[in-house]
């Protein structure tokens, strides 16, 4: 049994067995597999084989014919090597002694590769170059092939991947996928935040492990601490098998609490709502007892199919979501694609990028290209119509800016009346507070908006310089370092002074050691992962406002370091809701 320690990213637990994602790089782990998949893996093996055989013989012929003989040449080379027995013979070799084809493939071709550059003539070392090719078009094939195996499973699993983009997240088969873990990424990456919203028990952020494991192995993802585990002893099994009937009984009692008040033990409302990437996931957010949608992340109508979505898909996904609320606010926020979110039907509008979370990204991206953008306003406001709605702008960084997406709003509304088109007209109108300058200059912003929410996972990322998705930084990544909780009071001070509502809708208002210091800075509104909710109101009707405010007082005069913060708050929390915690 080995345990290997990373992020919690979506809680939960899951058993199964693991199916490793190839990387998309060439970097080869040295990988093996269990004797029962051995079979299987040489067929796959064999296809790619025949696959790039036939592919290079085509090549022959198109280069024979259309360019010369001399030309065809060059792929007659690959060919005979790729016919040569040996070669083949050595790598099946392999496979059947338990390695995955992918490393079989590797060691075999550079092995090859050394001994002619070993032979010390220039024209046979050349040769070299041709078998190192070859291995890239059969490990292409054979990681390709395997992420499209992804998509084509016939048994449940658990998934092991390098990496996995929010485009593939949102592809994965609930019914299939277990759990996943992954070697990069961050706690509010937007990968872990689909696999919250998917249901999808994942740990990442696990630094390279994924030599460690072989394809078929016994694995339990465990989502609430941040652990996998690799073949499990029958000890550690029964442990988390009872550590999940558990769960399931705190479950049970915070599904009694799903129709009381989120209020404080003194009365004073914090309201609830639910953050969605899907509008299905509606129905979670009231089963849960959410009141409303605070953020409705719509890009991921994009991410989860291949064409950009027209304004009818937009008009009806919104519909989805505003009907079934009609009198609580559902927030919903205009596209944030790029960055890590660029599906390949955005990649024309993004265009390259060194640094793609400070480059053309979210509001940016959607003001250089209005007719896109437009696609989108125009269907919100014709959805406005059906529900209570409120228009979010995200990663808003000056005021030019938001005054440059409200012109454009009220363009959309001149068009659609000129059409005689039915919308709404008196939609209240806020943006994300994500940014630092944002918050910074949240007193001027706050005259020209009706609400704020505050965004903590890009917050924390501008403020303190660290990639959300990036593992190696994890440590430095904290909601309550100092001085993003001084952003974040700034925000709350200007949102009192100008009665503009405030409201925290990043992660760190799903973790429920931050809600008394959250409502002891002020908030009374939070948006959260639907099945948070419970959880969070717990908490919320355990405190007073009185009790609360002490907390968040101690917090911002004695310490100056987010770990001794963290440490304070969940003893607090223990001290509030001893139950909650296991
Ligand atoms: C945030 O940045 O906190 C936020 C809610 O937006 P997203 O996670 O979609 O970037
Ligand atoms: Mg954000």
């Amino acid at each position: 049994m080995r345990v290997q320690r990373g992020i919690a990213a979506a809680k939960g637990v899951a058993f199964g067995s693991a199916f490793v994602l190839g990387t998309e790089d060439f970097r080869i782990p040295t990988r093996f597999v269990v004797e029962e998949v051995v079979d299987a893996e040489l067929e796959r093996f064999r296809h790619a084989y025949d696959a790039i055989t036939q592919e290079i013989a085509d090549n022959e012929v198109l280069a024979s014919q259309q360019l010369g003989k001399e030309y065809g040449a060059i792929f007659g080379a690959h060919l005979q090597l790729l016919r040569d027995p040996k070669l083949k013979n050595e790598i099946e070799g392999l496979i059947q002694r338990l390695y995955s084809p992918e490393h079989a493939t590797s060691k075999i071709l550079r092995s090859f590769a050394q001994k002619f550059e070993n032979l010390g003539d220039k024209y046979l070392a050349e040769r070299a170059d041709d078998i190192y090719d070859l291995e890239k078009r059969i490990l292409r094939h054979l990681l390709g092939a395997n992420r499209e195996e992804l998509s084509q499973l016939t048994m449940p699993v658990i998934l092991l991947a390098s990496n996995l983009t929010p485009s593939e997240t949102a592809h994965l088969d609930r019914s299939k996928i277990l759990g996943f873990a992954t070697e990069g990424g961050g706690s509010t990456s937007h990968t872990a935040i689909l696999a919250a919203a998917l249901g999808i028990p994942a740990v990442v952020g696990l630094g390279q492990f994924l030599s460690e494991v072989a394809g078929g192995e016994n694995i339990i993802i465990d989502g609430n601490a941040g652990e996998v585990i690799i073949d499990p002893d029958e000890e550690t099994l029964i442990r988390y098998r009872d550590s999940v009937e558990k769960l399931r009984t705190i479950a049970t009692h915070l599904e009694t609490i799903r129709d009381l008040p989120s209020e404080t033990t003194d009365g004073v409302a914090v309201r609830l709502m639910g953050n969605i990437e899907f509008p299905e996931e509606v129905e979670q957010c009231m089963h849960h007892g959410a009141l409303g949608v605070g953020l409705y992340r719509t890009e991921f109508l994009y991410l989860g199919q291949d064409k950009i979505p027209s304004e009818e898909d937009h008009y009806h996904a919104y519909r989805q979501v505003l009907e079934p609320y009609q009198n609580e606010p559902v927030v919903i926020r205009t596209l944030d694609l790029g960055a890590d979110k660029l599906p390949r039907s955005i990649q024309p509008y993004a265009g390259e990028m060194a640094n793609p979370f400070l480059g053309l990204r979210s509001l940016r991206l959607c003001l250089q290209n209005r007719p896109l953008f437009k696609i989108q306003l125009r269907a919100l406001l014709r959805a406005g119509v059906y529900g209570d709605l409120w228009i979010m702008f995200p990663l808003v960084t000056t005021l030019h800016e938001l005054r440059q997406a409200k012109y454009l709003l009220n363009e959309v509304m001149d068009e659609l009346y000129e059409e005689e088109i039915p919308f709404k007209r008196n939609i209240p109108i806020g943006m994300m507070v994500e940014v630092p300058s944002a918050a910074i200059l949240a007193a001027e912003f706050a005259r020209e908006v009706d609400f704020f929410s505050i965004g903590t996972n890009d917050l924390i990322q501008y403020t303190l310089a660290v990639d959300r998705s990036n593992q190696t930084v994890a440590g430095l990544y904290s909601p309550v370092d100092p001085a993003v909780l001084r952003l974040i009071q700034l925000v709350v001070e200007a949102g009192r002074k100008h009665n503009v509502s405030v409201t925290v809708c990043g992660q760190m208002s799903s973790s429920p050691i931050y809600t008394p210091l959250l409502v002891g800075m002020g908030l009374r509104r939070l948006s959260v992962n639907p099945s948070s909710v419970p959880e969070i109101k717990e908490v919320i009707r355990h405190i007073n406002v009185a009790q609360a405010e002490e907390i968040a007082q101690h917090v911002l005069a004695n310490f100056d370091v987010a770990r001794d913060i963290e440490t304070y708050l969940r003893g607090e929390l223990k001290r509030i809701c001893p139950d909650l915690m296991l």
